[in-house]
This record gives structure tokens, C-alpha cells and sequence, in this order.
């Protein structure tokens, strides 16, 4: 909305205000109190409009009984309200509810034969479907307009899609079962579907109001089981927003919280604030009625309004007579406060409620119409083209290939995510530098062995096995690739499970943003996860011979450019005389520290003495060596997952899925040219929701336009 007409309407709302939703003494009060803040040409108008009202309200009785009834309720109303009603009403009629957008509403509920119909008659001056039975069984919209021109009035129904038939007073409830029983079967049936019945005629208030089937507790003769939960469910569709006003009638009849129509708008409107209470059939049960609307057990909010309907064959006029001489002259009923009975009361207090509940929703309906037309254009551009050859078919495939390596690139070798800021998962580079120092860790730093060795036994065995004819100097070297060997295999699999856990993550991050990125075509996505899973068990099978061999290296020769090597020796082996003193000088401590292997004990090698500086020559080789090999390993397996990484998403599985798709004669391309149904039926769902949104706009606009032009006056 355009800042100069948010203005505009702030403004006429603003001038609207004495009309804000008050509670029936708030409203009192108000008549005596104009807004301070208006300008004094506004006020004067509004001190004489309150006037009018409230003399209207006063006289309401004696007028209709002096027949001048029509053009009473006309007088009261104000004028600016009309167009905003109207293009409420025209929002209505084009179905904006369909795209979740609520309308001020007011909605009439009352339990079975409570009078609800009955109130919209006296309200509209005509006759509808009345009975004992259930009559009431789709929603009805009554949309009554003040017609001054109108000789005679002008009535016409709307319904299923556009059905329009102009009828008559005296045909209208014929009309209206024959199309109630068009929407909702001939027999007695409900459905959600509603009737729109617009009354033109002189002197009717201009109000639209929504009457419901009634409720019942117990099916009738004919009706579905689940009848109540079928009503309660179309109740409650309609009262449950806050944009909703709730008429609630009640039958004087009846003890009020008993009522099921309380029960249920208290369930959605728990303080009453938007709920306005009508008691009909006061000519009844008179006793104890004063004290009802008094007391106000129920919470009411907007307050009570005593009314006396049509009986039997009156006519309206006879009706609005006797109900005014019933509340003048029936000694119970005359005690109840004036600005409390009668159709004309609740006219005037109806119209007072709608002016205000429509200005103060209406710029959030602005807002809202704005808001989905975007969303729903945008939606609409980002559909995929229609495809109409094989040749619209492999580019639409290639650019979803495209889409899906460029994303890969960035998430997995870029380290870029922006696309899923929040999303670790997605963040690529780091959950797999994450899962190579998880793998680096659980090497180990120093070599391996057993907790519970004692020193330097094992290097004695391994010697005492590979023991040949030699100097007993000499170190074999068969005994440190033995040692060698038997440490590698200790942590073989580590990296082995490095690879897996890599390429799980992998394959699982490609499926997700291939779905992504071809949710448009779902026929091809089972294809392509098959091309993604034989490619990546092909990278598996790559890594787990890359990782043996990186272990067979190992083993082939000892070697090392690394200088750390023979610091880490030399410095060691400055502790193999203090070793051996150890060993063979029985006087000396069997405890000792020694650099690189810490306290150790060497009572139990004094009886192999001969052994033991060769074994202590091997440990300190091993040591040393060991640093160099997990560094290697380390090393060696990021740069092959991180080069195996880029190929993937560089080539592999680009190839693999071209190979896949285009194999067959192109197979799996053309079966991209199949309709899908669900993204046609999404389309036209899209382009009709456009086309209504942008209807809607266009009301709210000329609106938004009359109130700027009056604004300027
Ligand atoms: P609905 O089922 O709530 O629509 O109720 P109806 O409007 O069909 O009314 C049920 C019955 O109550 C009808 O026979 C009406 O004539 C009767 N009725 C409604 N209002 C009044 C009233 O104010 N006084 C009397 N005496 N009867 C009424
Ligand atoms: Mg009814």
C-alpha cells in the first residue's frame, strides 16, 4: 500500500472512531463525550450525527409505530461506512476467504429454533424459510442494502459459482429451499457451501450478516449421525477468527447457559469481547427477563438486546408495532432500558458494531491481499517451463544438473553456504575437516600396545623369533618390520572408517540437493538416485583401495625425510646407557625415568640382559617412526578425500548422471516431458489465486481512491 493512502485511511478511520467497538454503557457514555481531537467542523458533524442517533434510539419505538419505521434506521446510518461495507462485501463475493484472508463479519448463531431466522427477517423486512425443523442448512449470507429508489424491494440469491436469480418477497423462502436443497441434498442434510441473499429495499439497515444452520444436539428423523459435529464444525469456522462479531440468540424461553450457542462462542470468544447477545420471543416468558440481561451470566461483551419477532401471518409493520407496544406497555418488559429493546435498537447497535469491526480490520486486509499477490506471483515465477520436446527437456535436465554441481561446489569445496545459513549440515568443508580430525584423534599419538605390557617384552620376543646368525649388535630389520606390522593393524581400520563415514555424508548431502533442485520433476528422481548410489559406491570402492594402500606403503620400506625422526631417536637413546646400568648393575634402583618412555620398571629383564639394548634400539625406532606414519596417514587420507570430493562434484557425477539420463534413447529425459499432474494443478491453483488477489486489489483500491478524493473535500 502506497504511504499517502495508509495515511488516507488512518485518517478516515481516525474520524470513524467514535464508532470503536464499545460495550453498551462505554456506548452511553460516548454520546456525551465527542473526541477532543477533531477538527471542529468534523465534530460538529459527528456531535450532530451522535445526536441523531441518540435521539434516534429514544424514538425508534414511536416511529415505527408512526410508519416512518424505513427511513428511521436509514437516517441513523452513516454514510462513510457504505463503501467500506460494500467493498467488504464485493471481497466476500470473490471468494478471499479461499486464499485465508478473513472478513469483519458478523455472524448469527443460536441453538434449533432459537429465532435466528427471525431476527434476519425483522431485520430485512421479509420473510424466510421458518419452521420447527431444522431450515437452516448451508450458511446464509444476507447482504441487506438501503435502497432509496427502490419502489419496491429488490431481492436476488447467489450462489454455486456465480448463480444468480433475482426473486421476490413472496418467493424468496421457496427460493431459498430450492437452492439449499441444490447445495445440500433434498433432504435434511448440511453443507458449508453458502447462499448469498441480497435484499435492496427503502429503509433496510445496510448490514451483512451470516446466518448458520442451527445447532442440535440430537439428529432428527433423516439426518446424518454426525450431524452436530457437522454443524459445530461450520460454527466454529465461522466465529473462531477475531474478525468475527458473534450475534448470539437466545430464546427467552430458555435458561442462558444451558445454551449450546453460548457454550460454543465462549469456546472461541472466552470474554465476550465480539460477542452480542439478541433475546427473541420475549413475549413468552416475560418474568425474570430484566433480571437475565442484568445479571449477565453468560459474559456478554457487547450486551443483550430484547427483541419480539414476527408471529404467525403479521405482517412486518404489525410486527414492529406490537413489539414497540409490548416494551411500552407490558409491566415487566417496560422495565427493561430503552437503549436495550427492539429490531431498531439492534439495527443501529449492528451497524455501529460493523462500521467499527470493518475499519479496524480493513488495513490489515490491505496488507494481506499485498503480501499473498506477491507471494503467489513469486511462487508462479519459479514454477518450472512447460516442456514441449526432448530438446526442452535436456536443457531443463542440464540446467538442474548445474544447479546441483554449483551447489555442491560451493557447500563442499568452497566452504560457501549462504544458502543455508543455519543449516550445519549443509555446511559442508566443515563437517568433513570435522570428521578427519575426529579420525586424526583416534590414532594414536604414541604407538601402540597393550596396557598391561611390561616393558619392552614384546621388542624381546619379536627378537628372539627373528634371531639369525649375526653380530649380536646388529639389529635385524625383519624384527622392526614384525613390530611394524603388527601396530599397523591395530589401526587399520581407523582410516578405513574415515572414507565410509566421508562418502555417507556425501551421497546423503548430493540426494538432498538433487531433490532439491528437481522437486519439479519428480519422474526423474528415482533415475538419478540410482546414477548418484552406483557412483558413489564406485568412489567407496576407489577409497577403500586407496586406504589399503596407503597401509601396504607403510610396509614396503621405512623411510622418512622427516628430521623430527632422528631428533626423537637421538634423543632417546641418550637413556640406553642409564638403561642398562639398570639392567645389569643388580645394586641399582629397577625403577627409572627415562626420556620418551617415562617410568618404567626393569626388574624383569635383568635374566635377558643380552637382549635388551637391542630391544630398547627397536623401541626407540618405533617411537620415533610412529609420529612420521600417522602424520603421513593423516595427511594422505585428506588429500584424497578432499581430491575425490572435487572430482565428484567437478565430473563424476555429472557424467554419471548424463550417462544415466540420456542412456535408452534418451529415456529418462523424455519421461521429464510427461505432464505431472500435481505441478498443473499447482499452476492453475497459483494463476487463479493471482487473478483473484489482483481482483481484491482493485477493490481496495477504488476504496482506498474515494476515501483519498473524500479526504481532499
Ligand atoms: P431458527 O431455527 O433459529 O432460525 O428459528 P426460527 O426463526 O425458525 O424460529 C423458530 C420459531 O420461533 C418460529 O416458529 C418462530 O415463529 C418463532 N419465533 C421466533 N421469534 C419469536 C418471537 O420473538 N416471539 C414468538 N412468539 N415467536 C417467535
Ligand atoms: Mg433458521
Amino acid at each position: 500500500m502506497a504511504s499517502p493512502q495508509a495515511a488516507a485511511l488512518s485518517g478516515y478511520i481516525a474520524r470513524l472512531r467514535p464508532l470503536k467497538l464499545q460495550t453498551q454503557t462505554e456506548t452511553e457514555r460516548m454520546n456525551h463525550t465527542p473526541e477532543d481531537n477533531m477538527s471542529k467542523s468534523k465534530r460538529r458533524r459527528t456531535e450532530d450525527k451522535v445526536k441523531n442517533d441518540d435521539e434516534d434510539a429514544k424514538d425508534a419505538a414511536a416511529a415505527i409505530s408512526s410508519g416512518v419505521t424505513a427511513s428511521a434506521i436509514a437516517a441513523s446510518y452513516n454514510d462513510q461506512i457504505r463503501p467500506l461495507l460494500d467493498a467488504v462485501d464485493r471481497l466476500r463475493h470473490l471468494k478471499v476467504t479461499q486464499e485465508g484472508i478473513q472478513l469483519p463479519t458478523i455472524v448469527v448463531v443460536g441453538d434449533q429454533s432459537s429465532g435466528k431466522s427471525s431476527v434476519l427477517e425483522s431485520l430485512a423486512g421479509i420473510s424466510l424459510p421458518r419452521g420447527q425443523g431444522i431450515c437452516t442448512r448451508v450458511p446464509l449470507v444476507m447482504r441487506l442494502q438501503d435502497d432509496p429508489s427502490a419502489d419496491s424491494p429488490k431481492l436476488q440469491l447467489e450462489y454455486s459459482n456465480g448463480r444468480v436469480v433475482a426473486t421476490s418477497e413472496a418467493m424468496v423462502a421457496d427460493a431459498i429451499n430450492a437452492a439449499t436443497a441444490e447445495i445440500a441434498g433434498g433432504g435434511k442434510g448440511i453443507s458449508d457451501a453458502p447462499i448469498t441473499l441480497v435484499v435492496r429495499k427503502r429503509g433496510v439497515p445496510d448490514l451483512t450478516l451470516v446466518d448458520l444452520p442451527g445447532i442440535t444436539r440430537v439428529p432428527v428423523q433423516g439426518q446424518p449421525e454426525d450431524i452436530y459435529d457437522q454443524i459445530a464444525k461450520i460454527i466454529r469456522e465461522y466465529i473462531a477468527p477475531k474478525e468475527s462479531i458473534i450475534l448470539n440468540v437466545l430464546s427467552a424461553t430458555v435458561d442462558f447457559p444451558t445454551c449450546e450457542s453460548i457454550r460454543m462462542s465462549q469456546q472461541v470468544d472466552r470474554t465476550g469481547e465480539r460477542t452480542l447477545a439478541v433475546v427473541t420471543k420475549v413475549d413468552k416468558a416475560p418474568e425474570g427477563l430484566l433480571e437475565k440481561v442484568t445479571m449477565d451470566d453468560v459474559h456478554i461483551g457487547l450486551g443483550y438486546v430484547c427483541v419480539r419477532n414476527r408471529v404467525g401471518e403479521e405482517t412486518y409493520d404489525q410486527a414492529r408495532v406490537e413489539e414497540a407496544r409490548l416494551f411500552k406497555n407490558h409491566p415487566l418488559l417496560s422495565k427493561i432500558d430503552r437503549s436495550m429493546v427492539g429490531i431498531p435498537v439492534l439495527a443501529q447497535r449492528l451497524m455501529q458494531i460493523q462500521a467499527s469491526i470493518i475499519a479496524k480490520c480493513l488495513p490489515d486486509i490491505v496488507k494481506q491481499i499485498n503480501e499473498r499477490l506477491v507471494r503467489s506471483s513469486s511462487e508462479l515465477d519459479q514454477m518450472p517451463p512447460d516442456l514441449n520436446n526432448t530438446g526442452d527437456a535436456v536443457r531443463a535436465f542440464f540446467h538442474i544438473v548445474k544447479k546441483v554441481c554449483s551447489s555442491l561446489e560451493k557447500i563442499l569445496v568452497r566452504g560457501e553456504f549462504d544458502g543455508y545459513p543455519d543449516d550445519c549440515y549443509f555446511h559442508g568443508t566443515a563437517r568433513v575437516v570435522e570428521m578427519l580430525n575426529r579420525c586424526a584423534k583416534k590414532l594414536p599419538r604414541e604407538c601402540p600396545r597393550r596396557a598391561d605390557e611390561l616393558f619392552l617384552t614384546e621388542e624381546m620376543n619379536v627378537l628372539e623369533e627373528t634371531t639369525g646368525i649375526n653380530l649380536p649388535n646388529f639389529l635385524p630389520r625383519s624384527a622392526f618390520h614384525v613390530m611394524l606390522k603388527k601396530k599397523l593393524e591395530m589401526v587399520g581400520q581407523v582410516p578405513q572408517d574415515l572414507v565410509n563415514e566421508v562418502w555417507d555424508y556425501v551421497e546423503d548431502l548430493v540426494m538432498k540437493i538433487l531433490l532439491q533442485h528437481s522437486e519439479n520433476f519428480p519422474q526423474v528422481q528415482s533415475s538419478c538416485r540410482r546414477a548418484i548410489q552406483s557412483l558413489m559406491e564406485k568412489t567407496r570402492a576407489r577409497s577403500a583401495q586407496h586406504v589399503k594402500e596407503l597401509i601396504e606403503m607403510e610396509l614396503v620400506a621405512d623411510y622418512t625425510a622427516n628430521p623430527d625422526y632422528m631428533n626423537t631417536w637421538t634423543a632417546i637413546m641418550e637413556g640406553q646407557k642409564k638403561f642398562m646400568e639398570s639392567v645389569e648393575d643388580m645394586f641399582k634402583p629397577t625403577k627409572i625415568t627415562l626420556q620418551g618412555f617415562g617410568e618404567v620398571d626393569v626388574s624383569h629383564l635383568r635374566t635377558h640382559a643380552d637382549l635388551a639394548a637391542q630391544a630398547f634400539d627397536l623401541r626407540a625406532q618405533l617411537t620415533a617412526y610412529w609420529k612420521s606414519i600417522v602424520l603421513r596417514l593423516v595427511d594422505g587420507l585428506a588429500l584424497h578425500v578432499l581430491r575425490g570430493v572435487k572430482r565428484l562434484v567437478e565430473n563424476d557425477l555429472e557424467e554419471e548422471l548424463a550417462d544415466e539420463l540420456l542412456c535408452n534413447n534418451m529415456a529418462g529425459v523424455e519421461r521429464m516431458l510427461s505432464p505431472q499432474p500435481s505441478t498443473g494443478t499447482k499452476r492453475d491453483r497459483l494463476k487463479k489465486s493471482i487473478v483473484l488477489l489482483q481482483q481484491s486489489k482493485e477493490v481496495v483500491a477504488n476504496i482506498m481512491d474515494r476515501i483519498s478524493a473524500a479526504d481532499e473535500l
